[in-house]
């Protein structure tokens, strides 16, 4: 189901056999992601895993070593873009500055030329990334790369939070199992061989949140995964209810940001931990969240540098961009890949769980999540300023001009109005002379691909900016018949 015209074919047949449709990808899947290769990876990353930091950082040594031979010898882009570059230089994860930096840019325009010669098409596989800005990429992996991948997600990401593959579960994501105007249930499919109920992250609301968890106590998953933003949605309609709450023994969530409001929601109608967790398509850094609640990397995903603009190292503490280096792909290497997200080193490197490996803290958004001056400067990095205040259940910046944003707010418990006026306070603080204006509303629009983001400038959206007039517009409308 990767192109349009098989999910053409998908949205026009009856659900039973919309479910039979499920059932052939996810066995034709199956054979991919768990097949020859899985048990063997599985067995070497869990070790790596368990493994003390030092071991861990000798084993991406030596795959660093590999990966850049290949990247220097047989793909077409850095062997041109590192002619005069001593590369062999390049032993340990240190000596990485001697290679350049790589942007997203660059790579959506030479795409095929970071594919390594002499690769058979047909052992390829697409992985597509929608893009916020809906410029789609392409990252392609071996696909002997899927077991390993699995494999790593199993032990690094999913038996961490005491849950796993065979495990019946529940998918709240970013793919369309349900036709978009559809209303009324199912707003989910059901995945037989895996055991997996797929439910439509852009159904959820008050009135569809009864079927949704009727369907979960039918289903009876015993863990969650997907969007923070969708799940926490469904937690807070089913709480406002009063549904009795539903045990499950973990809720993994990654993809876009989740707030500690929608973080609560979660872990009360769930009574279990939200584990958050960090990974993206181009599969070079993974990272997920421990019982203590910190971000542990996971040293076989990728090596991180956390860097200042100019290229320099931060130290512990100093938010800097993410930068990563893959280790598991060997046909489209990403050496130095900017990932366009920031986070910093916790200087508390210690973590009374039992993961050895260093943890990151103040993941924040991304680099385009940043408002624009009237003079035309940029101000990103302001997660930190909106996660704040425990009574704001979450909050975002919708820019609609130079110099002007609304600041929407939807209240949590225990909210009062002075709350917003701090954050608008703390934001103004990093950025100076602006107008941001309040506009407290039920619920923040998300993105066409269901995602929350902090940041919208509807300058640059056009297509958002309707939605939104009419969003805040209907907000205003409330405000002034409630004073
Ligand atoms: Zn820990």
């Amino acid at each position: 189901m990767s192109t349009d015209w098989k999910m053409m074919v998908y949205h026009r047949l009856p659900v039973v056999l919309q479910e039979s449709a499920l059932w052939l990808y996810a066995s034709y899947l199956n054979r991919l992601y768990y097949g020859h290769g899985f048990a063997a990876a599985r067995g070497q990353f869990a070790t790596l895993q368990h493994a003390p930091a030092q071991s861990a950082t000798e084993w991406q040594d030596r795959r660093l070593r590999a990966v850049v031979q290949l990247a220097a010898t047989r793909v077409p882009y850095y062997r041109k873009c590192w002619a005069d570059l001593d590369w062999r230089a390049v032993r340990r994860a240190g000596d990485l500055p001697i290679l350049p930096r790589l942007d997203k840019q660059t790579l959506r325009q030479n795409e095929i030329s970071f594919i390594a010669e002499g690769v058979a098409q047909k052992s390829l596989w697409r992985e597509k990334t929608s893009g916020s800005t809906g410029t789609a990429l392409t990252i392609y992996w071996p696909k002997t790369m899927l077991p390993q991948w699995w494999a790593l997600t199993e032990v690094a990401i999913r038996n961490p939070a005491g849950v796993g593959q065979e495990m019946p579960r529940a998918m709240f994501g970013g793919r369309s199992v349900v036709a978009g105007d559809t209303s009324r249930p199912p707003y989910w499919r059901y995945n037989r061989r895996w055991r997996q109920v797929y439910f439509s992250s852009y159904h959820i609301s008050r009135v569809t949140a009864g079927d949704y968890i009727a369907a979960l106590r039918r289903y009876q998953p015993q863990w969650l995964t997907g969007y923070g933003s969708a799940i926490a949605l469904l937690a807070e309609c089913a709480l406002e209810a009063g549904a009795t709450p539903l045990p499950m023994r973990a809720v993994i969530v990654s993809g876009d940001t989740l707030l500690p409001g929608m973080r609560r929601s979660i872990e009360k109608f769930f009574t279990c931990h939200c584990f958050d967790s960090y990974g993206q398509c181009e599969a070079v850094s993974m990272a997920m969240e421990c019982r203590a609640g910190r971000l542990h990397v996971v040293p076989a995903a990728g090596i991180w540098e956390i860097l200042r603009e100019d290229g320099s190292t931060c130290r512990p503490g100093e938010v800097g961009e993410i930068v990563s280096t893959g280790l598991l792909n060997d046909v489209m290497p990403l050496i130095r890949y900017r990932l366009g997200d920031y986070a910093a080193w916790a200087e508390e490197q210690s973590c009374s769980c039992d993961n050895p490996h260093p943890i990151i803290t103040r993941l924040e958004g991304r680099v385009d999540d940043y408002l624009v001056a009237a003079d035309g400067r940029r101000f990103g990095r302001l997660s930190t300023a909106m996660k704040q205040s425990p009574t704001i259940h979450s909050a975002q910046l919708a820019q609609d001009r130079p110099g002007h944003a609304y600041l929407l707010v939807r209240p949590g418990s225990g909210y009062d109005r002075r709350d917003a006026v701090a954050v608008r306070a703390d934001v103004l603080g990093r950025i100076g002379r602006f107008d941001l204006e309040i506009v407290e509303l039920a619920e923040i629009p998300k993105t066409p691909q269901g995602k929350f983001r902090l940041v919208v400038r509807l300058d640059e959206r056009p297509e958002l900016m309707q939605l939104y007039r009419d969003v805040i517009a209907r907000a205003a409308g409330a405000w002034e018949q409630a004073a």
